[in-house]
């Protein structure tokens, strides 16, 4: 947030991405690396990953939350963690990925742990905040997250004092004094303008969130037992539901449905990592990525967003059923 000049166009090129990638910069991970993440994620997560110059190794998720399975991820280390350096779970959707079972699995192997909290603001595990389990975490206030500035922004957060001071540095250009480069950083200013509008929106994240949990509420309420298969949520965790997820073989044909009757829905994400063209053959893989294929063809974001009424709910719920008969 320094007060320096600079065009908005450059900037821009800048904030994109930039918490995972700053993070991972700031821990020195870089060249020849490899860094853990799932497949099922906003391709921003794989690409500050590849901009730090490590590699990434996708591994398939956890089938109930299609979050990092600390199964699978125990399991491919234990068979071979030569150069891996850091793991990278995803709070898909607003639910936390199983961090107590992540953390005891990275401590073992001297692994860092970088959260991506981009859809999961405010959300917890035993009341224990995401984006405070690992050694550092990025949060995006892209607009249509759950917390969202005007225009893009972001910022990486850590309990770590000596790595705070590094990240600091690291967001520009490595300046410790003014004008002198201890380190060849980058430009990842966060704007007055974004930084302001996010101090002012802060203040109504709890109240927000509330309201998609009780959105969810009612989803859950009247779709648990139809035709669809509603998201999983443990006792233990509280989803603050940036989408609301539901599953179904017919996912395109319900789709369809909805949208017939002007109701919008949306896939996050439709092409895996490991499928996009600009991955496809390159990213490296840890065995089957099947779950995450499965869910690509099944899920469904049903409309979720703090401002739907009571009555737009109702109709959502009402299209859905009437789908399943
Ligand atoms: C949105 C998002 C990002 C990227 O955030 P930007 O600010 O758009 O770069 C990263 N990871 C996940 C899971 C996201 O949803």
């Amino acid at each position: 947030m320094g007060g320096i000049h600079r065009r908005r166009t450059r900037n821009r090129r800048w904030q994109w991405n930039d918490a995972i990638e700053l993070a991972l910069r700031a821990l020195g991970i870089g060249n020849g690396d490899t860094v853990i993440t799932t497949p099922n994620t906003a391709v921003a997560t794989v690409a500050a990953i590849e901009l730090s110059g490590a590699s990434a190794l996708l591994m398939d998720v956890d089938e109930a939350t299609l979050t990092l399975s600390p199964e699978r991820l125990e399991q491919a280390l234990s068979e071979n963690s030569s150069g891996v350096k850091a793991v990278i779970p995803v709070h898909l959707y607003g639910y936390p990925a199983a961090m107590p079972e992540i953390l005891t699995i990275c401590e073992k192997h001297r692994l860092f742990v970088i959260e991506d909290c981009a859809q999961a603001h405010g959300a917890s595990i035993n009341g224990r905040k995401v984006g405070t389990f690992g050694d550092a975490a990025a949060f995006s206030f892209y607009p249509t997250k759950n917390l969202g500035a005007l225009g893009d922004g972001g910022a990486a957060v850590t309990r770590n004092s000596a790595l705070a001071e590094k990240l600091r540095e690291l967001r520009v250009y490595g300046w410790r004094e003014r004008y002198i480069s201890e380190s060849a950083g980058m430009n990842t200013r966060l704007d007055e303008i974004q930084a302001a509008t996010l101090r002012v929106k802060l203040r109504y994240l709890e109240l927000e969130n509330a309201r998609r949990r009780e959105i969810a509420l009612s989803y859950d309420r009247f779709l648990t037992g139809s035709c669809v298969t509603t998201p999983h949520c443990s006792k233990s965790a509280h989803h603050v539901y940036h989408q609301y997820v539901v599953r179904s073989p017919r996912r395109d044909a319900l789709r369809e449905h909805l949208k017939e009757q002007q109701i919008e829905t949306g896939v996050l994400y439709p092409v895996p990592i490991h499928q996009q063209p600009g991955y496809r053959g390159r990213v490296a893989v840890a065995g089957e990525l099947a779950i995450t294929e499965r869910a690509a063809r099944e899920l469904l974001c049903l409309p979720m967003h703090p401002w739907l009424s009571d009555k737009e709910v109702a109709r959502v719920i009402s299209a859905v059923r009437d789908f399943c008969r």
